[in-house]
C-alpha cells in the first residue's frame, strides 16, 4: 500500500489496481461499484481506465510545468455516486471522480479527460494558499489547463472555442459567470495577447515562487507583466475582477481581438 494511502469506502464491491506515473511515483487506482448498470452504460471500472488513458502523457506534461511530482504516492478513486454535485474533488495527492456530473438541466454528463488533467493539476497546485480565499488562484490555472490539452491531446481549435465559450456567458449572464466559466476563455485570451512563451514561463514561475505561502491573484498578473513587459490591469480587471465587484462584460477591445474574430 503506498505512503499515506487510506481507503474508507462503503459498499459491496471495490476493485483497487496499482500504476505508476512516468516518474516512479506508485499510483493507486479504486474503482467503485464494477457491476455494469442496466442503462448499458461500461463499468465504472471501465469508464475510469478509459478516463485514465491520459495519465502519462498529463502528468509528464504537467510536470514540465510544474516541476517533479511534489508526493510519494497518488491516489485515484472513480466512483459512480447518484449524487451529481460532487463529481471531483482532489485533495493534496488524491483524486475522487464521479464519472457524471449534472448538465445545466440537471441531466448526467460523462466526466471527461480533461477533468482528470484540472485534478491532476490540483495535486501540484495545492501547495499553494490562495489569499483571501481568492477562487482564481485555485481554479484558474486547472480551467486553462483543460483547454491547453485539448488544444495538445485533440487538436481543438482554440479560438473557436473562445467564440463558443463567449455566447455562453452571454446567454448565461456575465453577472452568473464564476471562476471556472471565465478562466478557459480568459487566459487563452491573455496568452493571444502575451504571446505562448510568456504564459508558459508565468505558469513555470508560478509555483517555485509561491509554495507554501499565500497568493493572490494579483502576483499572477504582475509575474506575467514582468515576463511579457506589457501593463495587463485593463485585461486583467475586465476579465478577472475581485469576486466582490461582480462581474460585467469586457468592452469589445478585450472581447474580441483581431484573432478572436476569425
Ligand atoms: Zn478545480
Amino acid at each position: 500500500m503506498p505512503a499515506g494511502y487510506v481507503h474508507f469506502g462503503v459498499g459491496d464491491k471495490w476493485i483497487e489496481a496499482d500504476g505508476k506515473l512516468p516518474d516512479g511515483t506508485p499510483v493507486r487506482f479504486v474503482y467503485g461499484d464494477s457491476a455494469k448498470g442496466d442503462d448499458g452504460k461500461d463499468s465504472v471500472e471501465e469508464r475510469g481506465r478509459k478516463l485514465a488513458e491520459v495519465l502519462s502523457e498529463a502528468s509528464r506534461w504537467e510536470a514540465g510545468l510544474f516541476g517533479e511530482y511534489r508526493h510519494k504516492s497518488l491516489t485515484i478513486s472513480f466512483l459512480d455516486f447518484e449524487e451529481l454535485y460532487h463529481p471531483l474533488v482532489a485533495g493534496w495527492n488524491t483524486i475522487v471522480m464521479n464519472m457524471e456530473f449534472a448538465g445545466k438541466n440537471d441531466e448526467p454528463i460523462p466526466a471527461t479527460q480533461d477533468m482528470l488533467v484540472h485534478e491532476l493539476a490540483h495535486t501540484w497546485l495545492e501547495a499553494i494558499d490562495s489569499k483571501d480565499g481568492d477562487a482564481y488562484v485555485e481554479e484558474a490555472i486547472p480551467t486553462y489547463l483543460q483547454w491547453a490539452w485539448l488544444e495538445k491531446h485533440s487538436h481543438k481549435d482554440l479560438a473557436a472555442k473562445y467564440r463558443d465559450q463567449i455566447k455562453e456567458i452571454q446567454t448565461n449572464g456575465w453577472e452568473r459567470t464564476g471562476p471556472y466559466g471565465v478562466s478557459g476563455p480568459g487566459l487563452y485570451g491573455l496568452r493571444r495577447l502575451v504571446g505562448d512563451t510568456a504564459l508558459e514561463q508565468t505558469l513555470k514561475d508560478w509555483l517555485p515562487a509561491h509554495a507554501g505561502k499565500p497568493a493572490a491573484w494579483n502576483d499572477f498578473r504582475t509575474t506575467m507583466e514582468k515576463n511579457s513587459g506589457k501593463n495587463l490591469e485593463e485585461f486583467f480587471g475586465a476579465w478577472f475582477p475581485p469576486q466582490s465587484t461582480g462581474r460585467t462584460q469586457p468592452s469589445d477591445k478585450i472581447l474580441w481581438p483581431g484573432w478572436s474574430r476569425n
